[in-house]
């Protein structure tokens, strides 16, 4: 087959490879494709989600330091039959709790690339091309989203970092006061703001209103309040799409009020800025373009594997003048401009090429297929909505479809009851769901934003919860 499997020197090890040989590497990795490509194929008939013990699991993956070389085959069983088949399958079409994970093909081709070739992206001068991959799809994703040219942006490992750098440049570049955000923010904003040394008087998480926004009105009194008590108005956190409900804070209104306050605007949409791909997505989002800051989660909506967040910053060099360090070791000659460093962005110097994934996705597929998939999403959400509607008697719907989320309660069921389904249906493999809590009530959520999630897998998961087909 392959000719350079049957060279004698693929049976010798390799130069610098720890003692496999090369026709190994070759076998190995073939293999390891054809477990990814099986697994995908195969998604629909496998559990949503697996949950091991500590001790079962222990006992398999456990044991003393192997001071032998051992069986690649074995070893590489074991890490798929025991490991990897304890974990959500959060790309199963039924997999609707917490926020799915429904990667691509191409974004994880552009993961195993970056790895193979163990990119790194923290200057010009190590990595000028795969630098030049992250500012292109930061470019990409700035114009796709309606941020103007010039925008800054740089890649991390998710939502919770993503946002811990933008309000730790945020702080840099205006000095330090008060946060302003929801209850329904993303808890990990204020371990952000706390991990960033905010205190408890420069944190304000204020109460939703009914329909779980941020109300603008109650922002400007705590703003009101805080100058009056001598504090120091800093940002204003909104968010886009929020994780519990899909709600989008009102952007517009919080952006007119951060610019009367001569405030930071802030948004958070870790898990719905993707949507403002579609023409239902941009007017729910309407205001979302005018942040100051956005962060987005592309291993949540488009569509990539874990790891990736962004953080996009409309004025230019605020990352910079936030991060920027430069040692004498570190000192590289800048030749032209346009070379950037992206160690200069964040907190992470050496870094992996997370930016390649994303370029391969876009260039494979096109932004016009992946935002049908996102719109798909949206879409499903509202016929979920529609499946529960239609029967009253049975459910209630506690928050409508928004950007792919819908909240629902069963009619005369207590807490205890919405937990017990739920966890049912996960342990018999058919789909996963969540329950939230909304206004102290027990709710099921389902978040749907996987492309190969059908109106029957939608059908079936609400007949089992509501006890008809289990
Ligand atoms: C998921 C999420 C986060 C956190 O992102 P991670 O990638 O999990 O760190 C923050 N904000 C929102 C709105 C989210 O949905």
């Amino acid at each position: 087959m392959d000719p350079i499997s049957t060279d004698q020197s693929a049976r010798r090890p390799a130069a610098g490879t720890l003692g496999l040989r090369v026709d190994d590497m070759r076998r190995l990795g073939y293999r390891m494709v054809d477990l990814v490509v099986d697994r995908m194929t195969r998604r629909r008939d496998e559990p949503a989600i697996r949950t091991g013990t500590p001790a079962d699991l222990f006992r398999r993956l456990g044991g003393p330091v192997p001071e032998q070389p051992g069986d690649a085959d074995t070893a590489l069983d074991l890490l798929v039959s025991v490991a990897l088949s304890h974990q959500q399958n959060g790309d199963h079409p039924r997999y609707f709790a917490r926020v799915p994970g429904p990667s691509s093909f191409t974004g994880i081709l552009g993961d195993w690339i970056s790895t193979g070739f163990n990119s790194m992206a923290a200057s010009w001068a190590g990595g000028s091309g795969p630098a030049t991959v992250e500012l292109v799809v930061i470019d990409w994703l700035r114009d796709l989203l309606g941020f103007p040219e010039g925008t800054e942006g740089v890649f991390v490992s998710g939502g919770s970092l993503a946002n811990l750098t933008a309000l730790a440049a945020i702080r840099a570049a205006r000095g330090p006061g008060v946060a302003y955000m929801s209850d329904q923010t993303h808890a990990s904003l204020v371990r952000d703001l706390l991990a960033l040394g905010f205190n408890d008087d420069q944190v304000r998480v204020l109460p939703a209103d009914d329909g779980f926004g941020l109300p603008v009105a109650d922002v400007e009194a705590a703003i009101l309040a805080d100058r009056a008590a001598g504090r120091e108005p800093l940002v204003v956190i909104g968010t886009a799409g929020t994780t519990n409900t899909g709600t989008v804070d009102p952007l517009n209104g919080l952006a007119e009020l951060c610019e009367q306050q001569d405030l930071w605007f802030h948004v958070d949409g870790a898990y719905g800025a993707p949507a403002a791909m579609t023409e239902t997505g941009r007017a729910a989002l309407a205001g979302m373009d005018r942040a100051h800051s956005l962060v987005l989660d592309p291993h949540k909506w488009l569509f990539q594997p874990y790891d990736a967040g962004i953080v996009l910053m409309r004025q230019p060099s605020i990352l910079s003048d936030a991060f920027a360090i430069t040692p004498e070791y570190l000192k590289d000659v800048k030749a032209a401009a346009g070379e950037v460093d992206f160690r200069d962005r964040g907190l992470e110097l050496t870094r992996r090429a997370r930016a390649l994934k994303l370029w391969l996705t876009f260039r494979i597929h096109g932004a016009a297929r992946i935002r049908a998939a996102v719109q798909h999403g949206i879409t499903l959400a509202e016929v979920a909505e529609a499946q529960l509607r239609a029967h009253p008697e049975k459910w209630e719907v506690v928050s409508p479809a928004q950007l792919g989320i819908v909240c629902f309660a069963l009619r005369d069921a207590d807490p205890a009851e919405h937990e017990q389904r739920a966890a049912a249906l996960a342990d018999s493999g058919y789909a996963c769901v969540s329950t939230t809590v909304l206004k102290g009530r027990t709710v099921f959520r389902l978040c749907i934003i996987n492309p190969l999630t059908n109106e029957e897998d939608i059908h079936g998961t609400l007949d089992r919860l509501s006890g008809a087909g289990s």
